[in-house]
Protein backbone atom coordinates (compact mmCIF):
# COMPACT_ATOMS: atom_id res chain seq x y z
CA UNK A 1 0.00 0.00 0.00
CA UNK A 2 1.34 2.98 -0.81
CA UNK A 3 1.85 5.75 2.45
CA UNK A 4 0.97 9.05 2.08
CA UNK A 5 2.44 9.81 5.54
CA UNK A 6 6.11 10.33 5.85
CA UNK A 7 8.56 10.07 9.13
CA UNK A 8 11.78 10.58 9.87
CA UNK A 9 13.03 9.06 12.76
CA UNK A 10 16.31 9.92 14.94
CA UNK A 11 16.94 7.96 17.87
CA UNK A 12 20.39 10.19 19.12
CA UNK A 13 22.27 8.48 21.81
CA UNK A 14 21.83 6.79 25.55
CA UNK A 15 18.20 5.65 25.96
CA UNK A 16 17.37 7.02 22.21
CA UNK A 17 17.41 4.01 20.32
CA UNK A 18 16.13 1.94 23.18
CA UNK A 19 13.21 3.51 23.56
CA UNK A 20 12.54 4.46 19.86
CA UNK A 21 12.56 0.53 19.31
CA UNK A 22 9.24 0.17 21.27
CA UNK A 23 7.65 3.11 19.04
CA UNK A 24 9.01 0.83 16.29
CA UNK A 25 6.75 -1.96 17.55
CA UNK A 26 4.09 0.39 17.70
CA UNK A 27 4.41 1.74 14.23
CA UNK A 28 4.57 -1.95 13.11
CA UNK A 29 1.31 -2.76 14.91
CA UNK A 30 -0.33 0.47 12.99
CA UNK A 31 0.56 -1.20 9.75
CA UNK A 32 -0.95 -4.21 10.69
CA UNK A 33 -3.52 -3.79 12.33
CA UNK A 34 -4.66 -0.38 11.46
CA UNK A 35 -3.61 -0.65 8.24
CA UNK A 36 -2.17 3.24 8.23
CA UNK A 37 1.34 2.24 6.66
CA UNK A 38 3.81 4.50 7.31
CA UNK A 39 7.16 5.65 4.77
CA UNK A 40 9.51 5.48 8.22
CA UNK A 41 13.08 6.62 7.50
CA UNK A 42 15.79 6.89 9.79
CA UNK A 43 18.25 9.41 10.56
CA UNK A 44 21.38 10.47 12.62
CA UNK A 45 21.61 13.32 15.34
CA UNK A 46 23.79 14.20 18.38
CA UNK A 47 26.69 12.25 19.49
CA UNK A 48 25.64 9.27 16.77
CA UNK A 49 25.92 11.57 13.94
CA UNK A 50 29.20 13.13 15.15
CA UNK A 51 30.99 9.87 15.39
CA UNK A 52 29.48 8.87 12.24
CA UNK A 53 29.43 12.03 10.00
CA UNK A 54 31.08 14.87 11.63
CA UNK A 55 28.35 16.94 12.74
CA UNK A 56 25.64 16.42 15.25
CA UNK A 57 22.50 17.20 12.62
CA UNK A 58 24.44 16.12 9.30
CA UNK A 59 22.71 18.32 6.56
CA UNK A 60 21.55 14.75 5.34
CA UNK A 61 19.23 14.82 8.50
CA UNK A 62 18.08 18.62 7.90
CA UNK A 63 17.00 17.75 4.24
CA UNK A 64 15.36 14.59 5.61
CA UNK A 65 13.66 16.37 8.49
CA UNK A 66 12.64 19.39 5.82
CA UNK A 67 10.89 16.71 3.46
CA UNK A 68 9.10 14.27 6.25
CA UNK A 69 5.73 14.88 7.51
CA UNK A 70 6.90 14.92 10.79
CA UNK A 71 10.37 13.83 12.29
CA UNK A 72 10.14 11.70 15.83
CA UNK A 73 12.88 12.49 18.06
CA UNK A 74 14.72 10.83 20.52
CA UNK A 75 17.38 12.54 22.60
CA UNK A 76 21.02 13.47 22.74
CA UNK A 77 24.23 13.81 24.63
CA UNK A 78 25.99 11.95 26.83
CA UNK A 79 29.42 11.73 28.70
CA UNK A 80 31.78 10.59 25.79
CA UNK A 81 30.75 14.07 24.46
CA UNK A 82 30.75 16.38 27.19
CA UNK A 83 34.03 18.17 26.52
CA UNK A 84 33.67 19.46 22.97
CA UNK A 85 33.60 22.95 22.41
CA UNK A 86 30.14 24.34 22.71
CA UNK A 87 29.88 24.37 18.56
CA UNK A 88 30.63 21.05 18.12
CA UNK A 89 27.92 19.68 21.25
CA UNK A 90 25.58 16.88 20.23
CA UNK A 91 22.76 19.31 21.47
CA UNK A 92 23.19 21.30 18.36
CA UNK A 93 21.49 18.62 16.89
CA UNK A 94 17.66 19.79 18.15
CA UNK A 95 18.62 23.68 18.39
CA UNK A 96 19.46 22.89 14.60
CA UNK A 97 16.48 21.17 13.59
CA UNK A 98 14.20 23.95 15.55
CA UNK A 99 15.78 26.78 13.35
CA UNK A 100 15.37 25.16 10.07
CA UNK A 101 12.22 23.86 10.58
CA UNK A 102 10.98 26.98 11.99
CA UNK A 103 9.54 25.26 14.72
CA UNK A 104 8.13 28.25 17.17
CA UNK A 105 5.43 26.64 19.46
CA UNK A 106 6.18 23.91 21.94
CA UNK A 107 3.26 21.88 23.49
CA UNK A 108 4.40 20.12 26.71
CA UNK A 109 1.15 18.10 28.09
CA UNK A 110 1.27 17.99 31.74
CA UNK A 111 -1.19 14.86 32.50
CA UNK A 112 -1.59 12.70 35.38
CA UNK A 113 -2.30 9.14 34.49
CA UNK A 114 -4.77 7.23 37.09
CA UNK A 115 -2.44 4.68 38.04
CA UNK A 116 0.96 7.09 38.74
CA UNK A 117 -1.62 9.63 40.82
CA UNK A 118 0.62 9.24 43.67
CA UNK A 119 3.75 10.05 41.96
CA UNK A 120 2.87 13.14 42.02
CA UNK A 121 4.52 15.70 44.71
CA UNK A 122 0.95 16.87 45.58
CA UNK A 123 -1.59 15.65 47.23
CA UNK A 124 -3.75 13.29 44.67
CA UNK A 125 -7.12 14.55 44.93
CA UNK A 126 -5.12 18.07 43.95
CA UNK A 127 -3.82 16.12 40.48
CA UNK A 128 -6.23 13.08 39.89
CA UNK A 129 -7.47 13.60 36.35
CA UNK A 130 -5.10 16.75 35.50
CA UNK A 131 -4.58 17.17 32.32
CA UNK A 132 -2.84 20.66 31.24
CA UNK A 133 -1.37 21.68 27.77
CA UNK A 134 1.69 24.16 27.98
CA UNK A 135 2.10 26.02 24.82
CA UNK A 136 5.68 27.66 25.00
CA UNK A 137 6.44 30.25 22.15
CA UNK A 138 10.41 28.65 21.29
CA UNK A 139 12.26 30.87 18.89
CA UNK A 140 12.20 34.66 20.02
CA UNK A 141 12.20 36.35 23.43
CA UNK A 142 14.50 37.07 25.84
CA UNK A 143 16.99 33.88 24.99
CA UNK A 144 17.48 35.16 21.66
CA UNK A 145 16.65 39.10 21.77
CA UNK A 146 19.42 42.01 21.32
CA UNK A 147 21.34 43.47 22.87
CA UNK A 148 22.86 40.75 25.07
CA UNK A 149 25.85 40.36 26.29
CA UNK A 150 28.27 41.20 28.97
CA UNK A 151 30.10 44.58 29.22
CA UNK A 152 30.95 47.65 31.06
CA UNK A 153 28.46 50.62 31.80
CA UNK A 154 29.98 54.46 31.13
CA UNK A 155 30.39 54.59 35.11
CA UNK A 156 32.76 51.56 34.90
CA UNK A 157 30.28 49.12 36.73
CA UNK A 158 30.79 45.52 34.60
CA UNK A 159 27.02 44.31 33.98
CA UNK A 160 25.35 42.02 31.82
CA UNK A 161 21.64 41.90 30.14
CA UNK A 162 19.51 40.14 28.05
CA UNK A 163 16.80 41.57 26.00
CA UNK A 164 12.81 40.46 25.73
CA UNK A 165 11.34 41.33 22.41
CA UNK A 166 8.56 39.90 20.37
CA UNK A 167 7.29 41.29 17.81
CA UNK A 168 3.04 41.38 16.91
CA UNK A 169 3.81 38.77 14.49
CA UNK A 170 5.44 36.20 16.63
CA UNK A 171 2.57 36.24 19.93
CA UNK A 172 0.13 36.14 16.99
CA UNK A 173 1.24 32.50 15.07
CA UNK A 174 2.31 30.91 18.50
CA UNK A 175 -1.52 32.47 20.34
CA UNK A 176 -3.36 31.04 17.01
CA UNK A 177 -1.69 27.74 18.02
CA UNK A 178 -3.13 28.11 21.67
CA UNK A 179 -6.33 29.13 20.74
CA UNK A 180 -6.28 26.22 18.59
CA UNK A 181 -5.69 23.82 20.69
CA UNK A 182 -8.03 25.02 23.32
CA UNK A 183 -10.73 25.13 21.19
CA UNK A 184 -10.14 21.36 20.78
CA UNK A 185 -10.01 20.87 24.67
CA UNK A 186 -11.53 22.61 27.08
CA UNK A 187 -11.94 26.07 25.36
CA UNK A 188 -10.47 27.84 28.12
CA UNK A 189 -7.07 29.76 27.29
CA UNK A 190 -4.90 31.07 30.08
CA UNK A 191 -2.21 33.84 29.09
CA UNK A 192 0.64 34.39 30.80
CA UNK A 193 2.48 37.29 31.25
CA UNK A 194 4.23 39.99 33.60
CA UNK A 195 1.98 42.96 32.13
CA UNK A 196 2.39 44.78 35.68
CA UNK A 197 6.16 45.26 35.57
CA UNK A 198 6.57 44.45 31.63
CA UNK A 199 6.35 46.39 28.63
CA UNK A 200 6.83 43.52 26.81
CA UNK A 201 4.55 41.77 28.90
CA UNK A 202 1.86 44.45 28.39
CA UNK A 203 2.35 44.10 24.06
CA UNK A 204 1.84 40.29 24.91
CA UNK A 205 -1.51 40.74 26.87
CA UNK A 206 -3.02 43.47 24.01
CA UNK A 207 -2.12 40.99 21.02
CA UNK A 208 -2.94 38.01 22.40
CA UNK A 209 -6.70 39.61 23.70
CA UNK A 210 -6.62 40.98 19.83
CA UNK A 211 -6.15 37.41 18.16
CA UNK A 212 -8.87 36.43 21.07
CA UNK A 213 -11.37 38.75 19.98
CA UNK A 214 -11.10 38.44 16.09
CA UNK A 215 -10.56 34.78 15.49
CA UNK A 216 -11.38 32.73 18.80
CA UNK A 217 -14.43 34.58 20.46
CA UNK A 218 -15.68 31.49 21.56
CA UNK A 219 -12.10 30.44 23.46
CA UNK A 220 -12.69 31.59 26.89
CA UNK A 221 -9.49 33.54 27.50
CA UNK A 222 -8.08 34.68 30.95
CA UNK A 223 -4.73 36.51 31.85
CA UNK A 224 -2.35 35.73 34.78
CA UNK A 225 0.65 37.05 36.08
CA UNK A 226 3.50 34.15 35.43
CA UNK A 227 4.12 34.15 38.67
CA UNK A 228 0.48 33.96 40.16
CA UNK A 229 0.65 31.31 37.54
CA UNK A 230 3.43 29.44 39.07
CA UNK A 231 1.91 29.34 42.29
CA UNK A 232 -1.50 28.45 41.19
CA UNK A 233 -0.17 25.57 39.15
CA UNK A 234 2.01 24.54 42.55
CA UNK A 235 -1.70 24.63 44.84
CA UNK A 236 -4.55 24.22 42.33
CA UNK A 237 -3.45 23.01 38.93
CA UNK A 238 -6.72 21.60 37.69
CA UNK A 239 -8.13 25.19 37.28
CA UNK A 240 -6.15 24.92 33.79
CA UNK A 241 -7.02 23.57 30.33
CA UNK A 242 -4.31 25.56 27.82
CA UNK A 243 -1.68 27.79 29.10
CA UNK A 244 -0.09 30.09 26.72
CA UNK A 245 3.54 31.32 27.78
CA UNK A 246 6.79 33.08 26.17
CA UNK A 247 9.54 31.46 25.97
CA UNK A 248 11.20 31.86 29.54
CA UNK A 249 7.88 31.75 31.12
CA UNK A 250 7.13 29.32 29.20
CA UNK A 251 10.19 27.29 30.21
CA UNK A 252 9.67 27.57 33.69
CA UNK A 253 6.11 27.15 34.07
CA UNK A 254 6.41 23.71 31.70
CA UNK A 255 9.21 22.33 33.91
CA UNK A 256 7.17 23.11 37.37
CA UNK A 257 4.26 21.57 35.94
CA UNK A 258 5.99 18.45 34.45
CA UNK A 259 7.24 17.93 38.15
CA UNK A 260 3.61 18.26 39.26
CA UNK A 261 3.53 14.96 37.07
CA UNK A 262 6.17 13.62 38.98
CA UNK A 263 7.08 11.25 36.17
CA UNK A 264 9.34 12.22 33.87
CA UNK A 265 9.75 9.14 32.09
CA UNK A 266 5.65 9.27 30.74
CA UNK A 267 6.48 13.06 29.53
CA UNK A 268 6.07 13.96 25.63
CA UNK A 269 6.31 16.71 23.67
CA UNK A 270 5.93 18.07 19.89
CA UNK A 271 7.25 21.58 18.78
CA UNK A 272 4.93 22.96 15.58
CA UNK A 273 5.95 25.45 12.32
CA UNK A 274 4.24 27.35 10.75
CA UNK A 275 1.43 26.19 8.64
CA UNK A 276 2.74 25.58 4.97
CA UNK A 277 0.75 25.42 1.77
CA UNK A 278 -2.09 22.51 1.71
CA UNK A 279 -2.00 22.45 5.56
CA UNK A 280 0.68 20.40 6.38
CA UNK A 281 3.48 22.07 9.16
CA UNK A 282 6.56 21.27 10.15
CA UNK A 283 6.57 19.19 13.92
CA UNK A 284 9.19 17.37 15.58
CA UNK A 285 7.64 15.11 18.64
CA UNK A 286 10.00 14.34 21.75
CA UNK A 287 10.01 12.86 25.13
CA UNK A 288 11.12 15.73 27.88
CA UNK A 289 13.74 13.50 28.98
CA UNK A 290 17.47 13.24 28.36
CA UNK A 291 19.26 10.60 26.82
CA UNK A 292 19.94 9.44 30.31
CA UNK A 293 23.28 7.92 30.15
CA UNK A 294 23.26 6.64 33.71
CA UNK A 295 21.12 3.74 32.52
CA UNK A 296 21.69 3.79 28.87
CA UNK A 297 22.28 0.21 27.76
CA UNK A 298 20.78 -1.66 30.57
CA UNK A 299 17.60 -2.41 28.84
CA UNK A 300 15.62 -0.99 32.07
CA UNK A 301 14.08 2.93 30.29
CA UNK A 302 10.77 3.73 30.10
CA UNK A 303 9.96 3.90 27.18
CA UNK A 304 6.46 5.24 27.51
CA UNK A 305 7.42 9.08 27.02
CA UNK A 306 8.76 8.41 23.55
CA UNK A 307 5.75 6.23 22.50
CA UNK A 308 3.70 9.09 23.49
CA UNK A 309 5.00 11.60 21.41
CA UNK A 310 4.28 8.87 18.77
CA UNK A 311 0.67 9.51 19.83
CA UNK A 312 1.10 13.40 19.99
CA UNK A 313 2.18 12.82 16.24
CA UNK A 314 -0.96 11.09 15.39
CA UNK A 315 -3.16 13.49 16.93
CA UNK A 316 -0.89 16.83 15.77
CA UNK A 317 0.77 15.65 12.42
CA UNK A 318 -1.66 13.54 11.15
CA UNK A 319 -5.10 14.19 13.05
CA UNK A 320 -5.39 10.50 13.83
CA UNK A 321 -7.39 11.11 16.78
CA UNK A 322 -8.95 7.58 17.33
CA UNK A 323 -5.45 6.16 17.14
CA UNK A 324 -3.41 8.57 19.13
CA UNK A 325 -6.15 7.64 22.34
CA UNK A 326 -5.62 4.25 21.58
CA UNK A 327 -2.03 4.60 22.05
CA UNK A 328 -2.17 6.63 24.89
CA UNK A 329 -5.15 4.15 26.37
CA UNK A 330 -2.49 1.50 25.61
CA UNK A 331 0.19 2.91 27.72
CA UNK A 332 -2.28 3.59 30.82
CA UNK A 333 -3.78 -0.14 31.20
CA UNK A 334 -0.15 -1.52 31.27
CA UNK A 335 0.88 0.77 34.38
CA UNK A 336 -2.77 0.31 35.63
CA UNK A 337 -1.90 -3.62 35.28
CA UNK A 338 0.81 -3.07 37.28
CA UNK A 339 3.55 -3.59 34.91
CA UNK A 340 6.67 -0.72 35.99
CA UNK A 341 9.80 0.03 35.06
CA UNK A 342 12.42 1.26 37.96
CA UNK A 343 11.37 4.85 37.09
CA UNK A 344 7.90 4.63 38.46
CA UNK A 345 8.36 2.00 40.09
CA UNK A 346 5.23 1.12 42.71
CA UNK A 347 4.93 -0.89 45.70
CA UNK A 348 3.37 -3.91 44.96
CA UNK A 349 4.17 -3.50 40.87
CA UNK A 350 6.51 -5.93 39.30
CA UNK A 351 9.36 -4.27 37.99
CA UNK A 352 9.79 -4.98 34.05
CA UNK A 353 12.26 -3.82 31.73
CA UNK A 354 12.23 -1.49 28.31
CA UNK A 355 11.31 -4.48 25.74
CA UNK A 356 9.14 -6.25 28.31
CA UNK A 357 6.96 -2.97 28.85
CA UNK A 358 7.04 -1.82 24.92
CA UNK A 359 5.12 -5.78 24.66
CA UNK A 360 2.96 -5.27 27.01
CA UNK A 361 1.67 -2.12 25.36
CA UNK A 362 1.36 -3.81 22.15
CA UNK A 363 -0.68 -6.62 23.76
CA UNK A 364 -2.84 -3.60 25.11
CA UNK A 365 -3.00 -2.22 21.59
CA UNK A 366 -4.75 -6.01 20.81
CA UNK A 367 -7.02 -6.60 23.05
CA UNK A 368 -8.39 -2.71 22.86
CA UNK A 369 -8.63 -3.04 18.86
CA UNK A 370 -10.23 -6.51 19.29
P1 LIG B 1 17.92 13.05 31.68
O1 LIG B 1 16.50 13.41 31.41
O2 LIG B 1 18.63 12.33 30.62
O3 LIG B 1 17.98 12.17 33.01
C1 LIG B 1 17.56 12.63 34.30
C2 LIG B 1 17.27 11.42 35.20
O4 LIG B 1 16.03 10.82 34.80
C3 LIG B 1 18.32 10.32 35.10
O5 LIG B 1 18.49 9.73 36.36
C4 LIG B 1 17.72 9.33 34.14
O6 LIG B 1 18.15 7.99 34.35
C5 LIG B 1 16.23 9.48 34.43
N1 LIG B 1 15.42 9.22 33.20
C6 LIG B 1 15.30 10.05 32.15
N2 LIG B 1 14.52 9.48 31.21
C7 LIG B 1 14.16 8.27 31.69
C8 LIG B 1 13.37 7.21 31.17
N3 LIG B 1 12.78 7.27 29.97
N4 LIG B 1 13.24 6.09 31.91
C9 LIG B 1 13.81 6.01 33.13
N5 LIG B 1 14.56 6.98 33.68
C10 LIG B 1 14.74 8.09 32.96
O7 LIG B 1 18.66 14.41 32.04
P2 LIG B 1 20.20 14.70 32.34
O8 LIG B 1 20.79 13.56 33.12
O9 LIG B 1 20.24 16.04 32.90
O10 LIG B 1 20.89 14.75 30.91
C11 LIG B 1 21.57 13.65 30.31
C12 LIG B 1 21.99 14.04 28.90
O11 LIG B 1 20.83 14.28 28.11
C13 LIG B 1 22.83 15.30 28.82
O12 LIG B 1 23.82 15.11 27.86
C14 LIG B 1 21.85 16.37 28.39
O13 LIG B 1 22.45 17.43 27.69
C15 LIG B 1 20.95 15.56 27.49
N6 LIG B 1 19.59 16.09 27.31
C16 LIG B 1 19.09 16.00 26.07
C17 LIG B 1 17.80 16.42 25.81
C18 LIG B 1 17.27 16.26 24.42
O14 LIG B 1 17.81 15.48 23.68
N7 LIG B 1 16.23 16.97 24.04
C19 LIG B 1 17.01 16.93 26.86
C20 LIG B 1 17.54 16.97 28.14
C21 LIG B 1 18.85 16.55 28.37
Amino acid sequence: MPSNKSLLVLPGDGIGPEVMREVRRVVDWMDRRRRVTFDVKEGLVGGAALDAAGHPCPDKTVEAALAADAVLFGSVGGPKWDSLPFDRRPELGILRLRKDLGLFANLRPAQVWDPLVDASSLKPDLVRGLDIMIVRESTGGIYFGEPRGIGTRPDGVRHGFDTEDYGEDEITRVARVAFDLARKRRNKLTSVEKANVMQSGRFWREVVTNVGKAEFPDVELSHMYADNCAMQLASRPKQFDVILASNLFGDLLSDLAAAVTGSLGMLPSATLGAELPGGRRHALYEPIHGSAPDIAGKGIANPSAQILSFAMLLRYSFGMEEDARLVESAVERVLGGGLRTADIMAPGAARVGTSTLGEAIIRELDKLAA
